[in-house]
């Protein structure tokens, strides 16, 4: 047997390895290897889950963002962005469509936008919650205080999407402005979790500066944290940033770490990502087969979401909300899959 599969059978094993052995699961890849953990991996996802996909109705409410990360398309610096804001009539109709596709997951997220208070949050999350008591509600609103997150979580917020980018300081550095701090970004995610919420965490594949090294830092960090939702998906460059020359990530390492995170954390809701399927037509579909169990379908209205670039190319930018399930049923459906009408929570989780 050659030492990368001793190490990706040690990894169906143990669930982790040393810092050095992920790197070396990463670095040496082969096709034996990756077959052997995308089949594990995907034999892992239907043993907890069946073939049942679980949706979340993204609604984009902000792409004002007081952030100015090197890698987003909405960040600050970015003059060419026409700025919006959804108002919550807005919000409610985006939810109404959801629902009557049978959504039952709605997922705020936004650039970090200083416009809503937390007022005025609390207030988003209650009306949404008041009028769907059925759904669960995920913010995805970027680093806040403890206080704000509590308040969001006694206005009804279930779980909170806060990838934390990379969990090497250098790499950190190489990616963000000074005012803003891995060391914080951290923080966010244990308190988000000491508060009860159900927490996401999660890095791009192939941003710049991303070694193996700094990988295996990630899936070191994320065992520590253990997150119920880990959202992963591959770099992909936008012209009006600072890292406009830069490669994007790939398809096949994107997979190749879905389908080690699935290993790792079996119960976890993985995403397939939007951006995995703008980086390859069929890549959601390929995640699925990886050992993802979630798609995001988006909500936004029409035009919203040619405003919400936070990369080029995104895929959906034209879809009717709609019909987007009976087209991602019809696409799950050749695979073998199904998306199903529930809040998929994540199992064993209990609100108290
Ligand atoms: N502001 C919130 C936050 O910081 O968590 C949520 C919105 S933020 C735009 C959502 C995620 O988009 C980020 O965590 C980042 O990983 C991802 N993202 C941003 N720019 C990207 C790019 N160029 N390629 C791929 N993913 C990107």
């Amino acid at each position: 047997m050659t030492e990368v599969m001793r190490l990706a059978r040690k990894l169906v094993e143990d669930g982790l390895l040393e810092h050095n052995e992920y790197v070396e699961l990463l670095a040496d890849r082969d096709d034996e290897v990756r077959e052997y953990l995308r089949s594990t991996a995907q034999g892992i996802a239907v043993s907890n889950y069946g073939h049942d996909i679980f949706l979340r109705g993204l609604i984009e409410y902000s792409n004002t963002c007081k952030n100015d990360c090197y890698y987003c398309g909405i960040r600050r610096s970015n003059d060419n962005v026409e700025r919006y804001r959804l108002s919550l009539e807005e919000i409610l109709s985006c939810c109404e469509i959801g629902y009557q596709i049978g959504l039952r997951t709605f997922v705020l997220q936004g650039g970090e936008d200083p416009y809503f208070t937390d007022d005025m949050m609390c207030e988003i999350i209650s009306s949404i919650k008041s009028h769907y008591p059925d759904c669960a509600l995920t913010l995805s609103i970027g680093e806040k205080g403890r206080e704000s997150y509590e308040r969001y979580f006694a206005a009804g917020a279930d779980r909170y999407l806060l990838r934390h980018e990379t969990a090497d300081i250098d790499h950190y550095r190489r990616l963000h402005p000074e005012s803003l701090s891995l060391e914080n970004r951290m923080r966010c995610l244990e308190v988000l979790k000491d508060i009860g919420f159900q927490i996401g965490a999660g890095f791009m594949v192939g941003s710049p500066g991303q070694t193996y090294d700094t990988m295996a830092s990630d899936f070191e960090y994320l065992k520590k944290l253990n997150p119920h939702m880990i959202g992963i998906g591959p770099f992909i460059h936008h012209k009006d940033t600072p890292f406009r020359n830069e490669a994007d990530g790939t398809l096949e390492l994107t997979l190749y770490c879905l389908s080690m995170l699935r290993i790792m954390f079996p119960k976890a809701l993985l995403p397939a990502t939007t951006a995995l399927g703008t980086i390859d037509k069929t890549g959601r579909e390929k995640g699925v087969l990886a050992g993802a169990n979630v798609i995001m379908p988006s909500l936004s209205p029409d035009n919203a979401r040619s405003k919400y670039l936070l990369y080029e190319g995104k895929v959906g930018v034209k879809d009717k909300a709609a019909e987007g399930r009976q087209l991602l049923d019809e696409r799950l459906a050749e695979i073998g899959y199904r998306t199903v009408t529930t809040r998929g929570d994540y199992k064993g989780w209990d609100r108290t």
